[in-house]
C-alpha cells in the first residue's frame, strides 16, 4: 500500500483488519490524529468521521488525508452551527477571565474558536488545568460530557448543548433492569450518555479508557454502553469475557436506537478504491486557526 490508513473503533472488523496490516492504527479519535501528525507517511486514509479528518489535517496540513466514506460526519458537527456557537461564546465571553474549550468531536470551524481541543479521554484534566491557571470555562460541543465533567471535577462551566444521536438513546431503567439479570457485570461507559447513567456506571471513559478497563478489570461480565460495534472488538480481544450490549429505546427512540453510528456505519471496504475522491481539503486560514486549541491539548 502506498498509503496507511486509520480505522476508528466504531468501524467494522474488516477495515480495523486493514488498519493494521496496512501499519496504521486503530483507535480513538486522539490515537488517531496523534498517529497522524507524527506518521511519515504522506497520504493518510481514515476510516471514522469527517472530523477525524480536518484534525489529521489541520496537524500534518502538508500530508494528504482521504475519508473512506465522504458522508461519514457525526451529530457533534452536524447539529452545531458556526454562528449559533460563535453567538454563544461571544456571549458569554463578555467576562474575559474565559478560556473557550471545544470536544474533538467538532468541526474544523468550530475549533477554530478554541483556546483549548479536549477529546473524552482529556477533558476533565484540561480543564481542572484551566480552573487552576484562573480561567472561567465556556465548553461546547457535548453536552452530556458537559455535565460529566462539572459533576466529576466540581467546576462549574457554561456549555452550548449538542448531543451524540447514538449515546443519548442509552436508557437507565433498561440498564438498571439487565443489572439487576447480571448482578456481576459492570456497566462501563462512554461519556458522551446522559449523567444517570454514568452516575450508575462502574467506569466512565473514552473508548479507549473502556477498553483499557475492561483489559485489566478481574469481573468477566460487561455492560458496555457506546457503539454496539465496539462489542465485537472487546469479543475478540477479550473472549474469556463477555459483553452485553447496553439497551436503548427512550420515550423518544427514534431509528438511531439500534446504537449504532449512523455515520460511522457508511465506512464501508467497498469504498477503498475510490478514496481518493475523498481527499480532506481546507483552508490555510482554517488551518492555522484551528491549530490553535489542537496544540494547546497536546501539549498538555
Ligand atoms: S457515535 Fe456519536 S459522537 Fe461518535 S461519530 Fe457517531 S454521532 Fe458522532
Amino acid at each position: 500500500m502506498s498509503f496507511v490508513f486509520c480505522a476508528h473503533h466504531y468501524v467494522t472488523p474488516d477495515l480495523k483488519k486493514i488498519a493494521i496490516e496496512s501499519g496504521g492504527v486503530v483507535g480513538d479519535s486522539l490515537e488517531i490524529a496523534k498517529f497522524c501528525m507524527n506518521s511519515s507517511s504522506s497520504e493518510i486514509l481514515i476510516a471514522g468521521s469527517r472530523f477525524m479528518g480536518e484534525t489529521a489535517k489541520i496537524l500534518a496540513p502538508e500530508k494528504k488525508i482521504y475519508m473512506l466514506s465522504k458522508d461519514a460526519s457525526c451529530s457533534l458537527t452536524d447539529d452545531v452551527d458556526f454562528n449559533d456557537f460563535r453567538d454563544f461564546r461571544d456571549f458569554v465571553l463578555s467576562n474575559p477571565s474565559k478560556k473557550v474549550v471545544v470536544y474533538a468531536n467538532s468541526s474544523a470551524e468550530i475549533k477554530s474558536l478554541a483556546d483549548y481541543v479536549v477529546t473524552s479521554s482529556n477533558a476533565c484534566q484540561i480543564i481542572e488545568h484551566i480552573d487552576n491557571l484562573g480561567y472561567e470555562v465556556v465548553f461546547g460541543t457535548d453536552s452530556n460530557l458537559a455535565k460529566f465533567v462539572i459533576k466529576k471535577t466540581g467546576i462549574e462551566f457554561d456549555y452550548f448543548h449538542g448531543t451524540c444521536v447514538v449515546h443519548e438513546e442509552f436508557n437507565l431503567e433498561k440498564t438498571l433492569g439487565l443489572k439487576t439479570l447480571h448482578p456481576d457485570a459492570e456497566i462501563v461507559s462512554h461519556p458522551e450518555a446522559g449523567l444517570p447513567i454514568l452516575d450508575a456506571s462502574d467506569y466512565v471513559g473514552s473508548t479507549s479508557g473502556m477498553i483499557n478497563y475492561i483489559k485489566n478489570s478481574t469481573s468477566r461480565e460487561f455492560i458496555v454502553i457506546t457503539d454496539k460495534s465496539l462489542i465485537l472488538s472487546l469479543s475478540d480481544a477479550f473472549p474469556e469475557k463477555s459483553f452485553i450490549p447496553g439497551p436503548t429505546g427512550k420515550e423518544s427512540a427514534s431509528c438511531t436506537s439500534c446504537a449504532r453510528c449512523p455515520h460511522m456505519k457508511l465506512n464501508e471496504s467497498s469504498l477503498l478504491d475510490n478514496f481518493r475522491e475523498n481527499e480532506v481539503i481546507l483552508s490555510p486560514e482554517l488551518i492555522s486557526s484551528a491549530k490553535v486549541g489542537l496544540m494547546n491539548m497536546l501539549d498538555f
